[in-house]
C-alpha cells in the first residue's frame, strides 16, 4: 500500500483486511490505475461501486488436507478457495508454497489473489469468448524436500476435499507456483476416482495423455515472450534479437520463457531460484537450458546444485534485480510478488533497461511500480496481461475438453499469439494517445468488467 491511503471509498475494505496486504496492494495498484474512471462525471460513482463489487470475494471455502508422510506420521495441513469473479464461470490457480501463509493464519493465498485475476481473465476472453471468471486457491503444504510418494498421498487428500466444490462448470483449477504436471495429474487422478467423471476438464494443465491440450505448460512464458515482441515491434521499433533479457525464477514461466526468448534469438542472461541466481554473461545455451529442465523438472534440484554442469555463475542470495554489474535490455520477472522492490526497479532505470514484462504475478511492489511508472519510456505491462497466456491456454483446454477433441500443437499455438496480440491490442486501444501500456491494461480489463456487471444487473 501507498504511504498515505488515497481513496477513500476503499477504507471499509482497508479495515476489514489488514491482514491481507498482498491483496490490498493489488487493490490500490488498480485503483491508481484507473483512477481517471472514478473522476468520471457521469459513471464515477457508478465505477466506484463496481470496483467495491469486484473486491469481495463471492465465495471462501477452508478445508483441512490430513496425508502421511514415509514415515508414517499423520500430518494435517490446510487448504483454502477464494472465487471471486464469476460473472461467467470460474478458472483458478492453485500453488502450494509455504511462505505465503506466513503472515497469518488465515489463507493469504487470499491476498495474493485473484482481485487482479477478474482483470487478467476479463482481459484474456478476448475475442474468444473464453468463459472465465477468476479465483484463486493452495494449501500451506510445502512440496520442498517431499518424496513423490508424499505429493501423490498429499495431492489426493486435497482433491479429496476439493473436489465437492469443483466442476466443469463452476470452478477449473490448474497449476501455479508449487503445483506443475506431476501435481494436477495426482490430483486429476484422484478427481477421476471419486467422481466418476471423465473427460470433463475439472483441472486445467493436465497431461496430453488424459485431455490436456498442447503448450499449456509452455503457454505463460511463451505468451509474456509474445507480448513483449509486439510491444518492443510496436513501440521501439526493435526485435527480441540480440537483446539481453534477464529472466528471475526457474520453475514453470520462467523455463519456457527463457526458451521462447532464445528461440527468437535473445540472450538470457539469468534465472534463478528463492536461494540465488545463475548468472550467463554470453547467455544461456540450449545445454544450459537442458541442464536447468532437468534440474527442476526431473531431478526437482536447487540451481546451487548444477555446478560445472552448466556455463552459468551461481551467486547465492541474490536475484537478477540486484546485481548492479549485470547488464540487460529488458527483465522479464517470472518467479514470485514483490520480487523487484523500490531499489530493484530504481536499479533497472539506472542500467537503462527498456522495458519489463511480468510473467510472474505482482512481481513489482507498490514502491516499484511508481519508479517505473517515473520514466514512461520504460514499458512496463503487468503480469495480468503479460502473464494472460497460461490462463488462455487453461480455457482453451476446457473448450477442447468440453467438444471431447485434441488439438494441435500448431493450432493451440496460432491461437495463443492470436490471444496475446489481442490482448496488446486492447491495451494499447484502451491507453488512447496519451496512456501508458499499464494504464491500458487495467482500464480495458475493468471496463470489461464493469459493463458486465451492469447488464447482468450486479451493480446498479
Ligand atoms: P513454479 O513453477 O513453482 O516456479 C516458481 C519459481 O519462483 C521457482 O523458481 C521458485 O524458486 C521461484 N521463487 C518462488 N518464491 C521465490 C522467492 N521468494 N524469491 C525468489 N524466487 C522465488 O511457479 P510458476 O508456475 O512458474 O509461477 C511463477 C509465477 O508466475 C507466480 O507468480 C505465478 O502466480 C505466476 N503465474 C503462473 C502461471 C502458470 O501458468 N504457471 C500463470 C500465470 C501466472 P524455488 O524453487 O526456490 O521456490
Amino acid at each position: 500500500m501507498g504511504d498515505s491511503p488515497k481513496f477513500d471509498f476503499l477504507d471499509d475494505l482497508r479495515a476489514k483486511y489488514p491482514h491481507q496486504p498482498v491483496f490490498l496492494q493489488a487493490v490500490e495498484e488498480m485503483a491508481l490505475a484507473i483512477e481517471p474512471l472514478f473522476h468520471d462525471t457521469v459513471n464515477g460513482d457508478f465505477y466506484k461501486r463496481a470496483f467495491l463489487y469486484m473486491t469481495e470475494p463471492e465465495r471462501m471455502i477452508s478445508f483441512h488436507v490430513p496425508w502421511t508422510d514415509d514415515e508414517g506420521n499423520l500430518k494435517v495441513n490446510r487448504g483454502w478457495r477464494v472465487e471471486f469473479s464469476r460473472y461467467v464461470d470460474v478458472v483458478f490457480y492453485l500453488r502450494q508454497y509455504t511462505t505465503v501463509f506466513i503472515m497469518d493464519s488465515r489463507p493469504l493465498i487470499f491476498g495474493e489473489l485473484h482481485f487482479l485475476y477478474i482483470v487478467h481473465w476479463d482481459l484474456t476472453k478476448a475475442d474468444y469468448g473464453l468463459p472465465l471468471g477468476g479465483g484463486k486457491g493452495g494449501s500451506d503444504f510445502d512440496p520442498k524436500g517431499k518424496s513423490d510418494s508424499e505429493i501423490r498421498r498429499f495431492c489426493e487428500s486435497f482433491m479429496t476435499q476439493l473436489c465437492r466444490y469443483i466442476d466443469a462448470s463452476t470452478d477449473v483449477p490448474a497449476g501455479d507456483i508449487g503445483v506443475g504436471g506431476r501435481e494436477i495429474g495426482f490430483m486429476y487422478g484422484q478427481y477421476k476416482r471419486l467422481a466418476n467423471k471423465h473427460g470433463t476438464g475439472v483441472l486445467t494443465g493436465k497431461s496430453f495423455l488424459f485431455g490436456g491440450i498442447h503448450l499449456r505448460p509452455e503457454a505463460t512464458g511463451y505468451g509474456a515472450v509474445y507480448m513483449a515482441q509486439h510491444a518492443i515491434e510496436d513501440k521501439l521499433k526493435e526485435s527480441l534479437e540480440g537483446k539481453r533479457c534477464a529472466v528471475s525464477g526457474s520453475g514453470n514461466v520462467a523455463q519456457y520463457a527463457s526458451q521462447m526468448l532464445m528461440t527468437l534469438g535473445a540472450k538470457v542472461v539469468s534465472v534463478s531460484d528463492s536461494n540465488g541466481v545463475l548468472v550467463f554473461e554470453d547467455g544461456m545455451s540450449l545445454d544450459d537450458w537442458n541442464a536447468v529442465i532437468d534440474a527442476k523438472q526431473v531431478k526437482r534440484a536447487r540451481l546451487s546444485s548444477l555446478g560445472n554442469n552448466i556455463s552459468g555463475k551461481y551467486i547465492a542470495g541474490q536475484s537478477p534485480w540486484t546485481l548492479p554489474d549485470l547488464k540487460f535490455d529488458f527483465a522479464f520477472p517470472c518467479a514470485t510478488q514483490n520480487e523487484i522492490d523500490k531499489d530493484g526497479a530504481s536499479l533497472l532505470l539506472e542500467k537503462g533497461v527498456m522495458g519489463v514484462f511480468e510473467g510472474a504475478n505482482l512481481p513489482t511492489s507498490a514502491e516499484g511500480q511508481q519508479v517505473l511508472r517515473s520514466n514512461p519510456r520504460v514499458l512496463y505491462i503487468p503480469g495480468k496481461a503479460a502473464n494472460a497466456g497460461g490462463v488462455g491456454t487453461s480455457g482453451l483446454e476446457m473448450s477442447q475438453n468440453a467438444s471431447r477433441t485434441q488439438w494441435k500443437k500448431e493450432k493451440v499455438d496460432a491461437m495463443l499469439k492470436e490471444m496475446m496480440a489481442d490482448i496488446y491490442k486492447q491495451m494499447v486501444d484502451a491507453a488512447g494517445k496519451e496512456g501508458t501500456l499499464e494504464e491500458g491494461c487495467n482500464r480495458a480489463g475493468f471496463l470489461k468488467v464493469a459493463h458486465a456487471l451492469k447488464e447482468l444487473g450486479w451493480v446498479y
